[in-house]
């Protein structure tokens, strides 16, 4: 029988140090040719077992393979140059340094494919991979050639459904796109994102999942929360699109955050990702406050669609937090079960 409540992370964890310099974005690797292979799948190997250690029920492989979430999707296309990159402000708030399109952008090759096989050999739970969508990566790069948001996302979202049908080859169970920018071009979303995000899982038969969060908890993510006010509304403009989608499952951030929640109403009928963790700090959530969050969404999300999760990727903390957060979203989702009797 399917588990009920099932756990699962929004998709980063932190690398061991041998491997990348922690608690950064874009770290920089520390190994180069057949030893990062190898780091990497050894580190995909630890980030599985604390997983499982913790309880997780849902596996991600903890993006231990890839640079960031965006731009090591971008670099494995061609069309791309990202030894020149460029600076440019991401979603409004902060400057990073990004590849450039110079050209037509297609998926000459496979990205995670190899990756994604290797994690489906070392467990048989369900696992989630997850790709960035369209829009974050249109908004995650300097563009030299299309001059179009929207003629890009849909170049992107080619590529990424053509990523997204071999992933569910080498057997992904939910393929989880990350559109942390739906929550910042609320107009774009509904004028071509979604739309677009649609072309992106168009003829998939595995489960599909859109995140969309306040960001990870960098500084000048955090500085922008401080400017939303009390009540954070973004997810009211997106959600009726989302709700008509053929996407699956939703995943957004309610812990510690000013979402109000009866917004999950809008997507009645989707599962939820409920984010029951905090990712902008360092303090471990008890169990009783993660069953609190959940308590408090079942109002909007039927039980059988709730889908404790984190607010967003763990990356940038450290492993021992990260740690403690699986093992507390585990046991929370644990209190909400045993309440249930299911
Ligand atoms: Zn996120």
């Amino acid at each position: 029988m399917k588990k009920l409540v099932p756990t699962s992370i929004v998709g980063s964890l932190p690398k061991p140090a041998w491997l990348a310099p922690p608690e950064k974005l874009w770290s920089p690797w520390k190994l180069e040719g057949d030893q990062l292979l190898e780091g990497k799948q050894d580190a995909l190997r630890i980030s599985l077992q604390e997983q499982q250690l913790a309880g997780v029920d849902i596996i991600s492989d903890g993006e231990q393979t890839r640079q960031h979430f965006v731009t090591t999707f971008i670099e494995h296309l061609s069309g791309v140059d990202f030894e020149n990159r460029k600076v440019v402000k991401i979603r409004d708030r902060y400057d990073a340094s990004v590849p450039i399109v110079v050209g037509e952008v297609a998926r000459q090759k496979a990205v995670f494919v190899d990756d994604a096989k290797f994690l489906r050999k070392q467990t048989d739970k369900p696992i989630k991979w997850a790709l960035p969508g369209p829009m974050t990566m249109v908004d995650t790069l300097y563009d030299d050639h299309y001059k179009s948001r929207e003629k890009l996302a849909w170049e992107f979202a080619k590529a990424l459904n053509e990523e997204a049908r071999a992933l569910q080859d080498a057997g992904v169970d939910i393929i989880q796109f990350d559109e942390p920018a739906f929550n910042v071009f609320f107009d774009e979303v509904n004028d071509w994102g979604m739309a677009v995000l649609e072309k992106a899982i168009e003829g998939l038969t595995c489960e599909t999942a859109v995140h969309i969060c306040y960001g990870y908890g960098i500084k000048a993510n955090n500085d922008w929360k401080k400017t939303l006010g009390s009540e954070w509304r973004q997810y009211e403009e997106i959600f009726p699109k989302i709700q008509k989608s053929n996407i699956d499952i939703v995943s957004l951030e309610c812990h510690n955050s000013n979402v109000p929640l009866n917004l999950i109403e809008l997507v009645r009928g989707k599962k939820v990702m409920v984010g029951a963790i905090d990712v902008a700090s360092n303090t471990i959530e008890t169990p009783e406050e993660v069953a609190n969050t959940l308590r408090k969404t079942l109002e909007f999300v039927a039980i059988e669609n709730l889908y404790p999760s984190t607010n967003c990727g763990m990356a940038p903390l450290s492993r021992e937090v990260a740690r403690g957060k699986l093992s507390a979203l585990s046991a929370g989702a644990e209190i909400i079960r045993k309440e249930f009797a299911i």
